[in-house]
């Protein structure tokens, strides 16, 4: 039986896993600590080791992974922006899930919104203290407002879709637009200017990184909503934390946070937390954080195992490994994935 390692259990992976893991005869070791440069000496002698988004995977990490016998990291997630691929690439192979419910994460997002916008959070505190006052409670209609969604992949178009089924006008941006839908696409500025609500669904690159900045948020209307459950680092948090204290920013629904590695995921209700900005920002009653939990159906949870350990057969098999990704992917130039099936 062919053995895996598992960085950064949490009890609801296992319980997916643990149900497909004999279908792929593949046997886990799972190891609750994040993988990184302190912890990557517990996947010795593991050729295939699955990792997470707070994982970090820099040139560390992946050099004690390659001299230990590690030929695999298998991402069980979307998003790849936590890897070193030039530090991987022609040592270590990365594959991921690229798709498991886009559903999800489209959901979670409007789930934010109608709980921020309709204060349910606040709502439900309330009566069950018996406390059936309204005051404070008063949301706006979704319906005949503008949101500006930047991104239309998988989860971008789920999101529309729902969007347009609550009777919103959407604008779309993405330097890649797909040709002839019916999404209607303006510019990254133009977006900005005329959205009550923006929403997130584009990776986390060198070019996104803090596209919600002072200057994007100095041209937003007086209080727009902004809606992040892509990656934390999109959005400068210290710039969104003066648009909620001037009030230009009316509302933020976060499932991710720049810093949020070495918190989400955790229970941290007994320790006292550094980041200054973080509090304050979910100290905010128009602000709701939730623990990069979109993700978290039991639907996508299962095609994640399925596709992370369909990813791990495949390699054990030397097989074309599908789900593969590196940094030369899509360029023709080093990437041998399109010729010999495997990026190196
Ligand atoms: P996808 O690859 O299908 O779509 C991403 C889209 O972003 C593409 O259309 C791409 O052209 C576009 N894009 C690229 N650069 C852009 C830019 N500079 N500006 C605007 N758009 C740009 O990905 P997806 O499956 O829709 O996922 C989107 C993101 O959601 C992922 O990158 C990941 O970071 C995040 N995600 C979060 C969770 C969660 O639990 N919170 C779960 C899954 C994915």
């Amino acid at each position: 039986m062919n053995k895996i390692c598992f960085f950064d259990t949490k009890p609801y992976d296992k319980i997916y896993f643990d149900s497909l893991k004999e279908k792929y005869d593949i046997e886990i070791e799972y190891f609750e600590p994040k993988l990184g440069p302190k912890t990557a000496f517990m996947a010795k002698e593991f050729e295939v080791v699955v990792a997470f988004v707070n994982d970090t995977i820099d040139k560390k990490t992946i050099d004690i992974l390659y001299e230990n016998g590690t030929r695999l990291i298998a991402m069980r997630c979307a998003g790849y922006n936590n890897i070193d691929f030039k530090a991987a690439y022609g040592k270590i192979h990365v594959v991921r899930v690229p798709e498991y419910s886009p559903y999800a994460v489209a959901e979670h997002a409007m789930a934010l919104l109608l709980s921020l916008n309709r204060k349910i959070h606040k709502a439900y505190i309330r009566t069950r203290d018996f406390n059936f006052s309204l005051n404070g409670l008063t949301g706006f209609d979704l319906h005949g407002k503008t949101i500006g969604v930047i991104g239309t992949g998988k989860i971008g178009r789920v999101f529309i879709d729902i969007c347009k089924g609550f009777g919103m006008k959407v604008i779309a941006y993405d330097p890649y637009p797909i040709k002839n839908s019916n999404i209607d696409y303006v510019s990254l500025e133009e977006l900005f200017k005329e959205s009550d609500l923006i929403s997130l669904h584009c990776p986390l690159t060198k070019d996104t990184f803090h596209m919600i900045n002072e200057d994007a948020i100095k041209i937003m209307k007086k209080g727009v909503y902004i809606i992040n459950t892509s990656r934390g680092a999109l959005i400068d948090s210290e710039a969104l934390l003066e648009g909620l204290k001037s009030e230009k920013i009316g509302g933020a629904c976060l499932d991710v946070y720049e810093e949020e590695s070495e918190l989400f995921y955790e229970d941290m209700s007994y320790v006292v937390i550094h980041d200054d900005i973080l509090a304050r920002i979910i100290s905010m009653p128009n602000v709701i954080v939730t623990s990069h939990q979109a993700f978290l159906t039991k639907e996508a949870l299962h095609n994640i195992a399925e596709t992370t350990l369909i990813n791990c057969r495949d390699f054990f098999n030397d097989k074309v490994l599908e789900n593969e990704v590196c940094y030369q992917c899509g360029k023709g130039q080093a990437c041998l994935r399109q010729k010999n099936k495997r990026c190196f």
